[in-house]
């Protein structure tokens, strides 16, 4: 099967409304060409201004988080994933490692999150990754396969049928030090075993992108790996032609 490539970009805590009118209108005047899978991540204040400006540019519009709760109810300052659709949202990053490390984000809550996401008919980003001291311990097979392993036990076929995995060595998120192209494609081939032992017509579909300082200059090399089928990208999506370059590479 050949795969549609995807490159999602997170934008983090940063941007303004400003940003987020010239980052639309900019996309609008040069992007048309583009035959992958797009999508941008953005605070959530500005995701209703991005989906509005980026209408009809064929770039989807994703959050970076979701409460793992689906009902209404008393959880201040959360956001479930039926307001996220209601605005528009296609996709949400669950279990980034910012929020794994800083908002003590476990297996448990990232499975919670992506049945909360697939609840509400949101394609869910999951992410995944070793740390450097892990790798080092050649520990990082064990690690993936540990997180992978709570999403596909957790979730049922249903709630999986829209997922997209992100492997993103922490070591290489907003370090400028990517994973080379031999150990993404090392990885992302491991991953799709594992996914195959469980269900070889999802293994065979799955977007599964590769993130961690993939920046104009370097997407083209790490996309050559077969199981590479795109990136989530950090501080070059914050720039059309730096998110554009690279997506231009993906396809
Ligand atoms: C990320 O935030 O998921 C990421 C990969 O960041 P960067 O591209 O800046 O390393």
């Amino acid at each position: 099967m050949s795969r549609i490539a995807f490159v999602a970009g997170n934008w983090k805590m940063n941007g303004s409304l400003a940003k987020v009118d010239a980052f639309a209108s900019e996309f609008k005047q040069t992007g048309a060409d583009l035959s992958c899978d797009l999508a941008v991540c953005v605070p959530n204040v500005y995701l209703q201004r991005m989906i509005e400006g980026l209408d009809g540019s064929g770039v989807a519009v994703g959050a970076q988080n979701l409460s793992g709760e689906t009902e209404p109810g008393a959880f201040t300052g959360e956001i479930n994933g039926t307001m996220l659709g209601e605005i528009g949202c296609k996709y949400v990053i669950v279990g980034h490692s910012e929020r794994r490390a800083m908002y003590g984000e476990t297996d448990e809550i990232v499975v919670a999150k992506t049945k909360a996401a697939a609840a509400a008919g949101l394609q869910p980003i999951v992410c995944i990754g070793e740390t450097l001291e892990q790798r080092e311990a050649d520990q990082t097979e064990t690690v993936l396969a540990t997180q992978l392993n709570a999403v596909l036990n957790g979730c049922s076929a249903d709630e999986l049928k829209d997922f997209v995995l992100a492997y993103e060595p922490v070591w290489a998120i907003g370090t400028g030090r990517s994973a080379t192209p031999e150990q993404a494609q090392a990885v992302h081939a491991f991953l799709r075993a594992q996914i195959a032992d469980r269900d070889a017509t999802m293994a065979d579909s799955i977007q599964i992108i590769y993130g961690g300082s993939v920046k104009p200059d370097n997407a083209a090399e790490i996309f050559s790996g077969k199981d590479v089928d795109g990136a989530l990208v950090g501080g070059a999506s914050l720039k059309v032609e730096s998110f554009l370059d690279i997506a231009r590479a993906a396809q």
